[in-house]
């Protein structure tokens, strides 16, 4: 029996968008919710842009942005690129020169809008450079920077302004003949982002990259990303995502994968279920957890994890996890394997036995 028989409530209807690739990796259709990030380092620092782009590798990451404001960060490109071990976005505003020679550097998408580069032989010459290259184009649409003539007919940022305005960018892509296109329409405000992506969902089956731009710190940013990409994802919008906070951008990395593992769209590294603790408790919860995901923090491979101070709630827990512990008279708490009853250990032992069996079942899920 598959789990949306046994939990049917668990299914989120995907929207249906065409399919469109950057590099290696499929955007759209059927294809995995993919991750991005964005590099905050100067581009014109070569070895520290592509150390933290392996940063972001090892945490999950499938796509990289990297912003290219002059000559010399797509001068960079060229270097920075050929020793990226995922595909590179070159995020451009306005100049179509950066544009196409971030697309001859070896980059597998543009950031950038076409109502901004200026006149339509300068569109054309991006375009052709797409085409030629290989390169994917995302319209990115900010509430922030919207045309001065959509502010003046909408009064303020809306989702009729957002969807206007990147219609505009659609048509003039579409008239070039041009269709390997994502588009985003990101907001800070949350219901401003989840109803322009809605009312965008309705009017094109393009693939879309979604965003809660400018979201904030490592505490609030991620809450207001896993309340606004939360959303969307849940509705079956979003093809792409990227979790945009005030913080290294390996945290944004972990977030989004944080938010897609707790939908059920994609799963990595250890999940741990953890109580809050109380009275209870048998042992120190929130010391152990704390210690626990540290220590198992580098593993890959997906494992469920149960920790719960007693069994009022443990056992429930313990049944759904792979590895179950919940908290047991006499220093002695009980260890369940595969949701059953297996053996007993001590509070002493408590962190380092919990780290010993997730290595032993991530190192066997390796083997295999
Ligand atoms: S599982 Fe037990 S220790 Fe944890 S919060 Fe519930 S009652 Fe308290």
């Amino acid at each position: 029996m598959s789990i949306d028989q046994v939990r049917p409530y668990r299914k989120i209807d995907r929207r249906k968008s065409k399919k469109i690739y950057i590099g290696n990796v499929v955007i759209g259709g059927d294809s995995i919710i993919s991750v991005q990030s964005m590099t905050n380092t100067a581009t014109t620092d070569i070895q520290g842009t592509i150390r933290q782009v392996n940063e972001c590798y090892e945490a999950g990451v499938d796509l990289m942005r990297i912003s290219v404001p002059d000559q010399d960060s797509t001068a960079a490109l060229t270097k920075i690129v050929p020793n990226c071990p995922v595909p590179i976005i070159a995020d451009i505003h306005f100049h179509y020169r950066r544009a196409i020679e971030a697309a001859k550097a070896g980059v597998k998408c543009l950031r950038i809008n076409p109502g901004n580069i200026g006149s339509n032989e300068k569109v054309k010459e991006v375009v052709k450079a797409a085409k030629d290259y290989g390169c994917a184009i995302r319209i990115g649409v900010n509430a922030g920077s919207l045309e001065t003539d959509l502010l003046e007919k909408y009064k303020t940022p809306c989702p009729d302004a957002l969807v206007e305005s990147a219609s505009r960018h659609i048509k003039i892509l579409e008239d070039n003949d041009f269709f390997e296109f994502k588009i985003s329409v990101k907001a800070s405000d949350v219901f401003l982002a989840v109803a322009s992506y809605q009312e965008l969902a309705k009017k094109y089956d393009y693939p879309l990259h979604i965003g809660i731009t400018e979201a904030g710190s490592l505490g609030i940013g991620v809450v207001r990303s896993a309340v606004g990409l939360g959303n969307l994802l849940w509705q079956g919008i979003g093809d792409t995502m990227r979790v945009s906070l005030s913080a290294n951008p390996v945290e944004e990395v972990k977030t989004a994968y944080q938010i897609l593992k707790t939908l059920g769209i994609r799963s990595r590294g250890v999940d741990i279920v953890s109580c809050p603790s109380c009275a209870r408790q048998a042992f120190d919860v929130v010391k152990t957890v704390e210690e626990v995901e540290k220590r198992v923090s580098y593993i890959k491979e997906s494992l469920s994890v149960s920790i719960l101070g007693c069994v009022v709630n443990g056992l429930g827990e313990a049944a759904h996890t792979q590895i179950g512990i919940t908290g047991g008279g006499a220093g002695r708490h009980n260890v369940y394997l595969d949701g059953k009853p297996n053996h007993k250990v001590t509070s002493e032992e408590l962190v380092d036995h919990i780290v010993k069996l997730i290595e032993e079942k991530a190192l066997r899920k390796n083997d295999k």
